[in-house]
């Protein structure tokens, strides 16, 4: 096989528009977000509809040549960055199949930016919940791909739990129509909920069936300065125990993250005369209109004022208060930026161990890199934390990066001891392979590749992501 044989067989089911093989259009579809991968391919395959990701499926499985799904190509694990074969965009593949008003569900191709998806839900009088600093770019596919959480969780769970169906292509390139709109289905195995979250290595999603809620009429977002980590927790389950349902964010900065968001984004400004240890963003909604929950929020605030538990603290009086609030939240990742070399970690642990892990982990780090500027932020609510640790003011960059793997060892290692996650929301792509191994058990990997062996007997989706099948 060479490559004019490939690219001559795709362009006769995708025609030219559906083929990309010049070395400058293919740059964008092999690095990723923070730049820390670059990856080959023989060349791009954009098909426009199911039939056609299908028809790249089999020419590319009965040429034994890699694939790599790639949707708006903002994950932060290196999955979507191919080492050589096929990447196959779903960036065409953009239409919004149906909506259902009565069953709340709203039917969609992969390709669909996910902020289209919630537009179009919010036209039709309703919301579509999942919400992430990347939502403008990237796409309902790989959101499911990867199971994304972002900031309203807490509420309505992650990508997976806002799926009732999907449509992928197996490695085969069997199409599997499991566009179902069923909220009760008990026939078997789940599959849709194996390939969601396998980070295109079990099958390419291509549709699916998301459900719909009801729109929040009211809406109460405060942004407190709080004097340390136990504080933060008594918020959270203060604000739990008292608003249950209607608590649908509660965001988490640190002193260093609200620093730099507060330095290096234009228009963020700190809303506090002084500054805090820790800094919570909570947002309480409601799909009453009646619903009081001005008065639910004071209440809170006021008893964590009397207690100690709260600082300092300001409510939204309008839309462009509260959009400046979350500005602060969701600009971190960039404002970090500003700072130099970062060493990530986007780990989870349960609630009640939140302030723990962040203690015990930052003091071990302090210890492992002098100087260095823990700027840790995330969904608190959720036990999510991503505890990135800014290189210290004098560091040589290349220096501090060449620690990655040292550190995210010795992180996750109290992860682990903690019962925790390495990985809570982005994802093993190609990043953290290695930590599969690592921290599952011997029977949970060996399941793993069971299946992966079972689905993709080749290994032409997405090789070397998620699972190491040596
Ligand atoms: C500023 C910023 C903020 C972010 N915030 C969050 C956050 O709050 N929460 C969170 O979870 N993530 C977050 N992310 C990470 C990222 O946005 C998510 O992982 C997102 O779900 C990836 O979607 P994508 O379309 O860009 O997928 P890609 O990056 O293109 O792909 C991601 C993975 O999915 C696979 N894939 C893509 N499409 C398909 C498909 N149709 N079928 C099968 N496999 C597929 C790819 O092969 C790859 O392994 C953030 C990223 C950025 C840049």
């Amino acid at each position: 096989m060479t490559q004019d044989d490939l690219k001559a067989a795709l362009e006769a089911v995708l025609g030219p528009k559906g083929v990309i093989s010049d070395a400058s259009s293919m740059e964008p579809y092999l690095t990723e977000e923070r730049g820390r991968y670059w990856g080959t391919a023989a060349l791009v395959a954009r098909p426009a509809s199911t039939e056609e990701v299908a028809e790249v499926v089999r020419i590319c499985a009965e040429r034994d040549v890699p694939i790599v799904p790639q949707g708006g190509n903002t994950g932060l694990v290196g999955g979507a960055v191919p080492d050589g074969g096929v990447v196959l965009s779903l960036g065409r593949m953009k239409t919004i199949r149906a909506l259902d008003p009565v069953n709340q569900t709203i039917t969609v191709d992969a390709g669909c930016i996910l902020a289209d998806i919630q537009t179009a839900a919010d036209e039709a009088g309703f919301l579509f919940p999942l919400s992430l600093a990347a939502e403008g770019s990237c796409q309902i596919g790989g959101n499911l791909a990867t199971n994304a959480g972002g900031v309203q969780v807490l509420r309505y769970g992650n990508a997976r739990d806002l799926v009732l169906g999907i449509e992928a292509v197996m490695a085969d390139g069997r199409i599997w129509n499991g566009l179902r709109g069923l909220r009760k289905d008990n026939t078997g195995y789940d599959l849709k909920h194996l390939i969601m979250g396998s980070e295109g290595t079990l099958g390419i999603i291509t549709g699916a069936v998301l459900k719909m809620f009801p729109k929040p009429r009211v809406r109460e977002t405060a942004f407190c300065g709080l004097p340390g980590l136990d504080a933060v927790i008594g918020l959270f389950t203060r604000v739990r125990d008292s608003a249950g349902d209607a608590l649908t964010a509660f965001e988490y900065l640190s002193a260093h993250a609200m620093a730099f968001t507060t330095q290096h984004i234009p228009d963020n400004r700190d809303p506090f005369d002084s500054r805090h240890p820790c800094y919570v963003l909570m947002e309480l909604t409601s799909p009453r209109a009646g619903d009081d929950l001005r008065s639910a929020i004071e209440t809170v605030l006021e008893g964590a004022f009397e207690d100690g538990v709260v600082s300092d603290a300001v409510i939204a009086e309008n839309e462009s208060q509260r959009q400046a609030l979350w500005n602060l939240r969701e600009s971190v990742p960039e404002a970090q930026k500003h700072e130099g070399g970062s060493i990530k970690h986007d780990i989870a642990v349960p609630v009640s161990l939140v302030a723990e892990f962040i203690t015990e982990a930052s003091a071990v780090v302090e210890k492992e890199l002098p100087g260095v500027r823990i700027c840790d932020f995330g969904h608190i609510g959720d036990g999510n934390i991503h505890f990135n640790l800014s290189q210290p003011l004098d560091a040589d960059r290349a220096t501090f990066l060449g620690e990655w793997e040292r550190i995210n060892h010795i992180v996750h290692d109290i992860v682990a001891a903690k019962g925790g996650s390495f990985s809570a929301e982005h994802g093993v792509g190609k990043m953290k392979v290695s930590d599969v191994i690592h921290y599952k058990s011997v029977v949970e990997v060996d399941m793993m590749r069971t299946i992966k062996r079972a689905l993709d007997p080749k290994n032409i989706l997405n090789p070397g992501k998620v699972i190491d099948l040596n």
